[in-house]
């Protein structure tokens, strides 16, 4: 980095429980010149909490493109900035993307100041799979876009994370509810951090039949799919898993290789490229 640029700091912030705000995350909002938040107000009451007094500039979702040049041109005045969405990671369903790739761009060093986010830690007391998964974010609105997604959910051989808006909630168990088998694990995560977290284990009926009681903000965790029939068991495991199945069974690499590609009906030298 130039000597005299300064540095993006990519600031995690709590997802409720003011708490889990990290010691760094304080140091840096302290240190740093300017802060970009989402919701300048929004941001301005956590600010205000830990007494801390910053300028601030905001950076929302429909600004972000016009912002990340002024952004840029500060960092490269040698100024120091914080960046910081409403609650959480940002860049993860939040503004933070287009500034940090402009930031690249420019050799501006970009510094992840880690903490809460909501995938995370519902994804971790889930009680599914954590070894793969895929986080889809909000599901599209626009039917097309959203029967591929659902399309996908139906087939994932991965753990699904979704974020859903409560208001939305019903309407998104009733699509899930088109493609779930009765017996698919789901589980939905809300209020996670705050007084009443609370998850919510069981098949998609059982989410359906708790509607009138869930409120706040959720996540939603879907099992992988059982593998289709005809299909091996194995292609339900991740590649890892699978390797070690042949492993234990006293094949050589290039013979797992050649059985589990054979398994999942890929080209080999894909399998190859995954292990070497
Ligand atoms: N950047 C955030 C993160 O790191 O998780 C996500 C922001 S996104 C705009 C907001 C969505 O995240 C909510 O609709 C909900 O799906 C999820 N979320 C945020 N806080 C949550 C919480 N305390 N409990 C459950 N879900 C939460």
């Amino acid at each position: 980095m130039k000597k005299n640029t300064g540095s993006l700091y990519i600031v995690a912030t709590p997802i409720g429980n003011l708490e889990d705000i990290t010691l760094r995350a304080l140091r840096v909002l302290k240190e740093v010149d300017l802060i970009a938040a989402e919701d300048t107000r929004h941001t301005l009451q956590l600010l205000n909490h830990f007494e801390i007094s910053k300028p601030l500039i905001s950076n929302h979702r429909h600004n972000e493109e016009e912002k990340s040049s002024v952004l840029i041109e500060k960092l490269k005045s040698g100024k120091n900035i914080a960046l910081v969405s409403d609650a959480g990671t940002p860049g993860i369903c939040d503004p933070g993307e287009e500034v940090i790739k402009k930031c690249i761009e420019e050799g501006i060093t970009v510094v992840p100041i880690p903490g809460a986010c909501a995938m995370i830690n519902s994804l971790i007391c889930s009680g599914i799979d954590t070894n793969e998964f895929t986080f889809l974010g909000f599901l599209p609105l626009n039917k097309k876009l959203r029967k591929t997604k659902l399309d996908e959910i139906e087939k994932s051989n991965k753990t699904i994370i979704i974020y859903e808006a409560p208001h939305k909630l019903e309407k998104t168990l009733n699509d899930l509810k088109e493609i779930l088998d009765a017996d698919r694990k789901i589980v939905l995560a809300r209020e996670i951090t705050k007084i009443h977290e609370e998850f919510i284990r069981g098949n998609i009926d059982y989410l359906l039949s708790k509607i009138p009681e869930i409120k706040g903000e959720i996540v939603l965790i879907i099992d992988k799919a059982k593998p289709q029939e005809g299909e091996s068991e194995l292609n339900s495991l991740s590649l890892d898993e699978h390797y070690k199945f042949y492993e234990k069974q006293g094949f050589s690499k290039k013979d797992i290789i050649k059985k589990i590609a054979k398994d999942r009906n890929v080209n080999k030298n894909e399998i190859y490229q995954y292990f070497i």
